[in-house]
């Protein structure tokens, strides 16, 4: 199968062309129809397996048609992320596959000023890629509403326990709608990680690569 063949909008088609991007991996071949169904999605894959764009393709695909019925509507998706370093790459994977859309994604994180997120925030935005620790402290300061939040995804989730955002990544569900789709992706899988997942996701296709 090919991305020619998905039932993917054109826009989306025709960047994944120019990333020369033409038949999906195996993580893409399994994640994307349950995600363009609106399905929960529960995945162990690595990095390295194209993972990052087999949520970003989907995901652009659902937000494209609610941008055009509903302009500047709230945060439509929010992408929680371990580090800075995959906050940025992953924003980039957004713009790129997103790059003929009216899609609009920005990130945050923590260890710099607010003041430039924040303004950027204010603008409006679609997609928020973020770190638990600077999404948890905008949400409290009011700078982000997650009421508006129909997509959410968890990249790295294993990783992110490592480095301590249970506490944040709890607060901030008790702020998500509980009506949403919820995508959980991991490296690994241990009793602590799936607790997290079972609490978040509800009835997930299961996806291991
Ligand atoms: P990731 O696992 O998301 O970090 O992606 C690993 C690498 O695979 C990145 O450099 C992507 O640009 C590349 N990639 C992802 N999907 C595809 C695809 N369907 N065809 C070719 N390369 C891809």
């Amino acid at each position: 199968m090919k991305f020619e063949d998905y039932r993917i909008s054109d826009e989306i088609k025709k960047s994944l062309h120019k990333l020369d991007f033409r038949k999906p991996t195996d993580i893409q071949y399994k994640a994307i129809p349950p995600i363009l169904k609106g399905e929960d999605v529960l995945a162990i894959a690595q990095t390295g397996t194209g993972k990052t764009a087999a949520f970003a393709i989907p995901v652009l695909d659902k937000l494209q048609y609610i941008k055009f019925k509903r302009h500047n509507a709230g945060i439509k998706c929010v992408v929680m992320v371990p580090t800075r370093e995959l906050a940025v790459q992953i924003t980039e994977v957004f713009k790129e596959i997103g790059r003929y859309t009216n899609v609009e994604t920005f990130c945050v994180f923590g260890g710099v000023e607010q003041g430039p997120q924040i303004a950027k925030l204010e603008a409006g935005i679609d997609i928020l890629v973020a770190t638990p620790g600077r999404l948890f402290d905008l949400t409290s300061q009011g700078y982000i509403d997650l009421s508006t939040v129909e997509v959410l995804v968890l990249d790295e989730a294993d990783h992110m326990l490592d480095l301590g955002f249970i506490h944040d990544i709890k607060q901030l569900i008790t702020k998500l709608p509980r009506q949403r789709q919820t995508l959980f992706f991991s490296a690994t899988i241990n009793e602590k990680i799936k607790d997290l997942a079972y609490s978040l996701v509800n009835k997930p296709v299961r996806i291991q690569i």
